[in-house]
């Protein structure tokens, strides 16, 4: 039976196997340090927090990381699309995981011209824990692909013009 604490650890898994996928995408590595800050933002979703906040957290419950690479290593997460970067009042920048962007997302696919784009369906919202009322199986994630022909390979839009 699982219990609410390891279910929390295989969301952070999926979670952070997204985000390396996005980095290994934009053809980054996966460097211990980046791993290591994304894996404190992860366990503190919601929370902004600053390079210094995650300077102190790395030392303390994980692998030491430089100031200098902290700074280094969100500027790369944000520029990817990873982090959200939030400017405070003091002054001093915070960041957190983009969670919107790590949502299980909906794929159009054309066979024609392999054009793939990504959408996201709000009625989607909730099957995983539909899914669980109904089977009581446990979903952590999903992924949905279309396969079609995209507007431009049939010639011109849906109006039938022409
Ligand atoms: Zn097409």
């Amino acid at each position: 039976m699982l219990n609410n604490r390891r279910i929390g650890q295989m969301r952070e898994h999926m979670q952070l196997a997204q985000v390396y996928q996005r980095l290994e995408t934009a053809r980054l590595r996966v460097t211990p340090q980046r791993q290591t800050v994304l894996r404190i933002l992860s366990r503190r979703l919601g929370e902004e927090l600053s390079a210094e906040d995650l300077h102190r957290l790395a030392a303390e419950d994980e692998d030491p990381v430089g100031l200098a690479t902290v700074y280094r290593t969100l500027d790369i997460l944000v520029r990817v699309g990873v982090l959200i970067q939030v400017m405070h009042e003091d002054g001093v920048s915070r960041y957190r995981l983009d969670v919107e962007t790590l949502q299980p997302q909906q794929h159009l696919i054309c066979v024609r011209c392999g054009d793939l784009v990504a959408f996201t369906l709000s009625w989607l919202n909730g099957l995983g824990e539909r899914v669980h009322a109904a089977t009581g199986f446990t979903v952590l994630d999903h992924e949905l692909k279309l396969y079609g022909v995209c507007t431009a390979c049939q010639g011109g839009g849906r109006g039938g013009v022409g």
